[in-house]
């Protein structure tokens, strides 16, 4: 789906879109954030809000110094690596230039390809389509676990037991059935209190 070598070493990346926006999911809710989109993903989950990333083909390879300088540009003191999946590419190069301009750096993934790149905060969100590499667990700051139906909660704590003991756990409906779900994962988080509740806030702020 990817052809690594247009992509010079991650001198280039596929910009699906860069915007300063406020971090809707998980630990950092409500904090504003420089988004950086990066097209491509091999996950295929059916409820992915992102389809439009999945073929990286139609993102153009964008220099990572017009990226740089785009996030520098507005007042971010904080940037999230997202996609698709970004770990997909050579994060190295653009992780060294934004940590060179002073910026904190959030990772957005699903740890289902080697990492690459330096990061302040890693947000692991596993798919049972596409486990995440072991690795992967070691590195997360933070564990977003979406559920879409109840038994999800098994796959949650699989995955719970694979992190480190200062990771922070979450549950996050699935959009589309939140209503529904959510009374369910009010219990559950009362019932297993290591767990607290994530909703995509920026959907009922109407931001991107
Ligand atoms: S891993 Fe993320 S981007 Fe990829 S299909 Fe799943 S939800 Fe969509």
């Amino acid at each position: 789906m990817t052809n690594t070598d247009i992509f010079e070493g991650g001198a280039k990346l596929p910009l699906v879109e860069d915007f300063y926006t406020i971090q809707g999911e998980g630990f950092h809710t409500g904090k504003p954030a420089y988004f950086i989109r990066l097209g491509g993903c091999d996950v295929g989950c059916a409820w992915c809000d992102a389809k439009y990333t999945w073929n990286s083909r139609i993102y153009p390879p964008t220099a990572i110094d017009v990226i740089v300088e785009r996030a520098v540009a507005c007042e971010a003191q904080s940037i999230v690596i997202t996609g698709g999946e970004p770990l997909l590419y050579p994060l190295e190069p653009l992780t060294r230039k934004l940590k060179e301009r002073g910026l904190e750096i959030f990772l957005e993934t699903s740890g289902s390809h080697p990492f690459t790149g330096e990061f302040d905060w890693v947000c692991l969100s596993p798919k049972r389509k596409l486990a995440p590499l072991e690795d992967a667990y070691k590195r997360a700051h933070e564990l977003k676990v979406i559920i879409q139906e109840e038994s999800d909660l098994e796959w949650a704590e699989e995955c719970a037991a694979k992190v480190g003991t200062e990771c922070y756990l979450f549950l996050q409906p699935e959009w589309s059935v939140a209503e529904k779900i959510m009374p369910t994962l009010v219990e559950y988080a009362k019932r297993n209190p290591k767990w607290s509740i994530s909703i995509q806030s920026h959907k009922y702020m109407r931001i991107p």
